[in-house]
């Protein structure tokens, strides 16, 4: 229970990898905020899986890539739990496509989602963060943020961009003893992945020097670990977690 007495907000913990984060947070003992966008009944099986273990938990609503809701969600987040500990960023989307073939509406969509929502909450965290003179704040980025692949330059764009925040947003609260972290994950096991892995999935494992895909979990233990004491000296890194990837 090495987490107990702080409490975290998980963005897109409905489903995937930041499920298996809330739940992962909570058994190390945090009081966890469940964030999701459109899938509130996976929202609610979360929460009450947590609950089931011992654990609290509370649902947050909000679309993260808009500003005015996640002012909202953070008001809501310090009526509820009074304090942020720790913010896992980790709620994205992918609208692969081509360059020529991409709209503008599939380049500012995963944009909004995954590097502005980095924004708009971090700074949300790290106004209640500071005050408490700790906090720790870990996003998610991906091996695309680090070797693109054809047809994902808005995803290559947004997970680039969220490393060097990580980077630069370290610098800057590290005197208030805010570490931020990122964990850059290959391909793993989750709706978002299913496409790709199951067409592809013979060009994509020879090049995982573990020769298979990653589960969420994996994932989770990573989180886990970056914002537990064990890694109160880590700051402004970038791990990877991709089971070796190659090429
Ligand atoms: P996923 O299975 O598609 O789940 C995405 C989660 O994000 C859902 O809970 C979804 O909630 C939420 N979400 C999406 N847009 C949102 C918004 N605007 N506001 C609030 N929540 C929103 O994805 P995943 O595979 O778990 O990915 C999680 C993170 O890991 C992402 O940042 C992704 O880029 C990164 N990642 C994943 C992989 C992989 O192989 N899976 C690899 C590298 C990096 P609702 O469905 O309820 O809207």
């Amino acid at each position: 229970m090495r987490l107990k007495g702080k409490t975290a907000l998980v963005t897109g913990a409905s489903r995937g990898i930041g499920r298996a984060i809330a739940l992962r947070l909570a058994q190390d003992g945090a009081r966890v905020g469940i964030n999701y966008r459109s899938h509130q009944a996976d929202a609610e099986k979360v929460r009450d899986e947590i609950r089931a273990q011992g654990g609290e938990a509370e649902i947050f609503p909000a679309d993260v890539s808009q500003l005015a809701q996640v002012q909202a969600m953070f008001e809501a987040v310090q009526t509820q739990f009074g304090r942020l500990d720790i913010l896992i960023n980790n709620a994205g989307i992918t609208r692969d496509t081509l360059l020529l073939s991409m709209e503008e509406e599939d380049w500012r969509a995963v944009l909004q989602t995954n590097l502005d929502s980095v924004f708009y909450c971090s700074r949300a965290a790290a106004k209640l963060m500071v005050r408490q003179r700790w906090g720790r704040i870990v996003n998610l980025s991906s091996a695309a943020g680090h070797k693109p692949n054809r047809g994902h330059a808005n995803y290559a764009a947004s997970k680039g961009a969220i490393n060097a925040m990580t980077r630069a947003l370290a610098a800057e609260l590290a005197s208030r003893n805010i570490n931020v972290n990122a964990v850059a994950p290959g391909m793993i096991e989750t709706d978002m992945s299913q496409n790709i892995r199951e067409m592809a999935a013979d060009k994509i494992l020879p090049f995982i020097t573990l020769n298979r895909f990653g589960k969420p979990e994996e994932i989770a233990g990573v989180v886990a670990f970056l914002v537990s004491p064990d890694a109160d000296y880590i700051t402004g890194e970038v791990l990877h977690v991709d089971g070796g990837m190659r090429g």
